[in-house]
């Protein structure tokens, strides 16, 4: 390619489509490139989509892009070997006109989102691997070197939106490596039911939706946790871990997908499913402390490339969605006062970054994942196991006197913490959380 592009966008996840949209939307000359087969097909996620996100970046997304099912509960699960204690949200509110939260399968979904970057006018290459920056002799980012022959092409800026593992910005000096303490690695299957059956299991009808977040012993005393997501033909499944966890443990991530998959509250869900596909990914999960720089001379980062997802929420498209547009809209902003994309310039970008919640969820969360980390024996392993204990107390009706059986659950937390550890970890945790 001879051309000159206003901006050049590495990566067709949800904050490269974001950027390359919004771009294009406003005339800006875009040229994205995709090492995938077509976009989506390296993409993993759970999947759900916040639609309020999406409507910023296509208002008629509902009536058009392929959704799964619009999400009316939530349910939340600490567990032990042998049970779970739950928190269930489920609301007919949610049943409203224009649902809050939907569940997707990506493969198909950055197919469509793909399409809508097309028609806004930006050129996409699948099957293209950028594989280098390419600098001036100023240093400054002025394009990049795919795998492709003849493959130097030329932009005013580059958005690295190449997701987690940000290969081409590390090789480029632009950021550190992502550290073992800062990145889980998940693996995911879909398992297929007929429809009804999963209607059942669920207690749904129509095209409403559940999703189950678990944590406690299905991962082993390390930091991550498990999910189930109810598609309309299929159910997703995947539990994730930190990197170092898995390092320090030895531990497999298949050997805990395999016990979460036979844990007593979960095989009857997917009991007689045909699993069709799994897949393996990381996900950033350092938090703000692990954001690198965001932009430079010619170049932003954005989405998980540049570390943005809160582990705590398990939110992740929606902050490289907003991401990717926000950087968009800076760098048009840039250029429309006929001003160069250097540092100094763009540095727009993240201060309109740490107005949105984006920076400001991450912020607020910013000691919860190395606390997480460094007590992940008493958050994953010691509290479900106590807290489940507990509840089974609680419920089980023996003839014990209430009062006896208070006492022994007090007894049963001083014992595994001692007082100053059970007082120090509540304080430890409000602190991170507040
Ligand atoms: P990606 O979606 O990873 O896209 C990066 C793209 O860049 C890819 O298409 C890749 O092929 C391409 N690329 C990389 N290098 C190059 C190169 N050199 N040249 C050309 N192309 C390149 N988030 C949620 O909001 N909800 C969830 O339920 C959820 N569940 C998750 C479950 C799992 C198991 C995982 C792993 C993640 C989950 N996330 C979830 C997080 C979410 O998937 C990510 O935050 C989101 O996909 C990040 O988007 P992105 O565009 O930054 O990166």
């Amino acid at each position: 390619i001879e051309e000159r592009f206003d901006a050049i966008v590495v990566g067709a996840g949800m904050a490269g489509n974001a950027a390359a949209l919004t771009m294009a939307k406003r005339g800006m000359k875009v040229l994205q490139l995709e090492r995938g087969e077509y976009p989506g097909s390296k993409n993993v996620q759970g999947a759900i989509l916040y639609a309020d996100m999406m409507e910023k970046l296509v208002p008629e997304f509902r009536e058009e892009a392929p959704l799964e099912r619009h999400l009316i509960e939530q349910r939340f699960w600490m567990m032990d070997d042998r049970s779970h204690v739950g928190m269930h949200y489920r609301s007919e509110d949610f049943n409203e006109e224009r649902p809050n939260r939907y569940t997707i399968i990506r493969a198909q979904f950055d197919k469509w989102f793909s399409s809508k970057v097309r028609e806004a006018g930006a050129t996409v290459l699948c099957e293209t691997t950028v594989t280098e920056l390419v600098r001036d002799e100023r240093e400054r980012i002025v394009g990049v070197r795919t795998d492709r022959r003849d493959g130097e092409i030329h932009a005013d800026v580059v958005v690295l939106a190449e997701g987690v593992n940000g290969l081409l910005g590390t090789r480029a000096g632009l950021r550190a490596r992502p550290r073992p303490d800062n990145v889980a690695l998940a693996v995911k299957e879909m398992h297929f039911l007929p429809r009804e059956t999963i209607e059942a299991r669920f207690n749904l009808k129509g095209d409403e939706g559940v999703v189950i977040e678990a944590a406690g012993t299905i991962s082993r005393g390390m930091t991550g946790m498990g999910f189930i997501y109810a598609n309309k033909e299929c159910i997703s499944l995947g539990i994730g871990c930190l990197v170092a966890d898995f390092q320090r443990t030895g531990q497999t991530p298949y050997g805990l997908l395999d016990q979460f998959k036979r844990h007593p509250s979960v095989a009857p869900l997917i009991a007689g499913s045909e699993v069709k596909e799994y897949s393996a990914h990381l996900i950033p999960e350092g938090g703000y402390k692990s954001i690198p720089q965001l932009y430079g001379e010619g170049w932003v980062v954005v989405g998980d490339a540049a570390q943005l997802n809160n582990a705590i929420h398990r939110e992740g498209s929606n902050l490289a969605m907003t991401s990717g547009r926000i950087a968009a809209e800076a760098i048009d902003l840039v250029k429309s006062r006929g001003e160069p994309m250097s540092a100094t310039n763009l540095a727009i970008y993240k201060k309109m970054l740490d107005d949105s919640f984006v920076i400001k969820d991450l912020k607020k969360y910013k000691d919860l994942p190395p606390l997480m980390h460094t007590h992940s024996q008493n958050f994953f392993l010691t509290y479900p196991q106590l807290i489940s204990k507990a509840m089974q107390n609680f419920v089980r009706v023996d003839g014990t006197p209430k009062a006896e059986k208070e006492k022994a659950t007090l007894k049963s937390f001083a014992k595994a913490r001692s007082w100053t550890g059970l007082f120090g970890d509540a304080y430890r945790f409000a602190r991170a959380w507040r």
